[in-house]
């Protein structure tokens, strides 16, 4: 069986049956369903915040979090991130702005930031990266004294804290992706938490056509709603995100026995209260390079991902707009970086075999 970089936990057959029984009673698929209330409150419960607004994926949360704050003109933001964070943006007609990480962490630098504001600046959208936190307190700062929204991209960080708060704590609003591949997932799906009633009653809106009753359509959203089959898996997931999270962290400390320390292979900091997204080691002067490490374990089957590799600012569909080099320490950082197979039931000879072959 070859090893992909993720793999998704599925909740017993059983306990999702049972969760999707009523809905055999109801008839009741979406739009507001008894699953998506459900798993709304748990959410607003387990972040610790007035408002999670569920949507049928983490992009196009952000893509209706972006309109619904009314963030124009120019945002600052990483280009060391997935796809979806920079092409939102750009979808919603805002520019993205990049700025450089921190070598430490990987996330946006603060101190890189206020030369970039400039007149037309609305917003700072950063990255929690592989569910570290970024430096949430200088970036607040930033904002507040500019005037500016901060839309956190969560995506990596659920599951995670920071001075014992969750994700939801930090900036204007967050947002969560529930995708398969992720700590907590849904099948698909996505969150923004925020803690303004109205901003919460504006992303339902995005959310749903603009629609606020039989007669009435106010604006002219979109239809990103969360269906009752994917809250289901919602909530049974969340009873075992725990255990989840411990499973991942017995296999990240697996490898951590085998590879931190290695001469040219770099750890990226684990704060204990991480939820274990991610496995990202970086080649710097190691004797093998990272397209080489790549390629010897691709070639017993096994698929670790260059995450994040290029950067969203070097992509084609970008070509001539922005400029990688700018940010030099995520050019860096995206040559360098390999994240290796993590999820829950990875076995201990498979990580160890994996080790083999990165220090072989
Ligand atoms: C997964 C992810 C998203 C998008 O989430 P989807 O639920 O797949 O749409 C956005 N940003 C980052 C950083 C991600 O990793």
């Amino acid at each position: 069986m070859p090893i992909q970089v993720a793999r998704s936990s599925m909740p017993d057959f059983e306990e999702y049956l049972a969760e999707i029984r009523p809905l055999w009673e109801n008839h009741w698929l979406t739009n507001n369903g008894e699953k998506a209330l459900a798993l709304e409150a748990a959410l607003q419960a387990y972040l610790d915040i007035p408002h999670v607004v569920l949507f049928s994926n983490g992009h196009l949360a952000l893509e209706a979090a972006i309109r619904a704050m009314g963030i124009t003109g120019e945002a600052i933001t990483t280009p060391f991130t997935f796809a979806s964070t920079t092409h939102a943006l750009v979808r919603c007609g805002v520019k993205p702005v990049f700025a450089d990480v921190r070598p430490g962490d990987l996330t946006l630098d603060a101190s890189q930031m206020e030369r970039l504001i400039t007149e037309r600046t609305t917003a700072i959208v950063p990255v929690h990266v592989y569910g570290n936190f970024c430096d949430v307190d200088a970036i607040g700062r930033i904002a507040q004294k500019h005037g500016l929204t901060v839309l956190y991209d969560a995506a990596h960080a659920f599951g995670a804290t920071h001075a014992g708060q969750s994700p939801a704590a930090y900036g204007d609003a967050a947002m969560y992706s529930f995708h398969a591949t992720k700590v907590f997932h849904t099948i698909e799906g996505g969150a923004i938490s925020c803690a303004s009633d109205a901003l919460a009653d504006a992303l339902r809106l995005e959310r749903n056509f603009g629609i606020t009753g039989p007669e009435d359509t106010v604006s002219v959203g979109g239809n990103a709603k969360m269906n009752e089959f994917q809250a289901a898996m919602g909530l049974c997931n969340l009873r075992h995100l725990e255990g989840e999270i411990a499973k991942r962290r017995h296999v990240c400390s697996l490898y951590r026995a085998r590879l931190a320390g290695v001469p040219g292979i770099r750890f990226l900091p684990t704060p204990d209260q991480d939820n274990c997204a991610y496995l990202p080691v970086l080649f710097e002067g190691y004797r093998r390079t990272r397209d080489e490490v790549f390629a010897r374990l691709a070639a017993q089957d096994i698929y670790a991902r260059k995450y994040f590799y290029p950067l969203t600012s070097a992509f084609a569909c970008y070509a001539g707009q922005f400029d990688p080099a700018a940010t030099p320490v995520a050019l860096a950082a995206s040559q360098n970086v390999l994240t290796l197979p993590l999820y829950a039931d990875l076995a201990d000879a498979d990580v160890q075999r994996i080790c083999d072959l990165v220090l072989a």
